[in-house]
């Protein structure tokens, strides 16, 4: 069992990025059960829920003429359009209903102000707006940062770089996690993280350890 140095931060696990859903990832269904008996070696589990008012930013529809997937320059840096996804409570937005982690301790939502984006679990867009995300894992003496979800190449990415320029050592579990790879993004993303110190680990090996670790519980 990991102790109070790590957390597992899952990332947004919603039904919006869920095959047939507003924004889809493809196969993205197939991180729930790996996402489960990750979560069950952590004893803190913090999860994510991308989370928009239906004016936001980053919703093509909010720009006339514009299509999903275009790039839009906005204040703060170049910005993809995307469908029309997770609008607070709505159906699209709740977590994958087979996502089974009941210890869960905290649930941050981003993405709640309607003229800034934010992939990352940390820091918004704009680079500048904290979620708190960072303040609390903190001051609950968390050391460790592994994160899993959706996707690999925008908000686990993002949640994995911010994490570790907050201080924290931080790895990427990625057969947790499935990519929307648009553009080369995925080989982008993996590049910043290496370059950053980000560890690309797989459950297999995380299960070891945490087994390991268990015998002498
Ligand atoms: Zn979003």
């Amino acid at each position: 069992m990991k102790d109070a140095d790590d957390v597992l931060l899952v990332i947004d696990v919603q039904n919006d990025f869920m095959p047939g859903g507003a924004l889809a990832v493809a196969h993205g269904d197939e991180v729930v059960p790996v996402i489960n008996r990750l979560a069950r070696g952590f004893s803190h589990v913090v999860l994510t829920q991308d989370w928009h008012p239906a004016a936001h930013i980053s919703f093509a529809a909010n720009h006339a003429g514009r299509s999903p997937f275009d790039m839009l320059t906005l204040p703060y840096g170049e910005q993809v359009l995307w469908p029309t996804h997770c609008v607070q409570d709505t159906p699209g937005a709740a977590l994958h209903r087979d996502l089974d982690i009941a210890h869960a301790r905290a649930v941050i939502r981003k993405g709640h102000h309607a003229g800034v984006d934010s992939y990352s679990a940390f820091l918004e867009a704009d680079r500048k707006t904290p979620t708190g995300l960072g303040g609390y894992l903190r001051e609950v003496g968390v050391k460790r940062v592994w994160c899993c979800g959706l996707a690999t190449d925008y908000c686990v990415a993002w949640s994995a770089l911010d994490a570790r320029a907050a201080g924290f050592e931080v790895a990427l579990i990625e057969d947790a996690s499935r990519a929307i790879d648009l553009n080369g993004s995925l080989e982008a993303a993996w590049r910043h993280l290496h370059a950053a110190g980000v560890k690309r680990v797989q459950a297999a090996d995380l299960h070891s350890t945490l087994e390991a670790g268990d015998m002498h519980d």
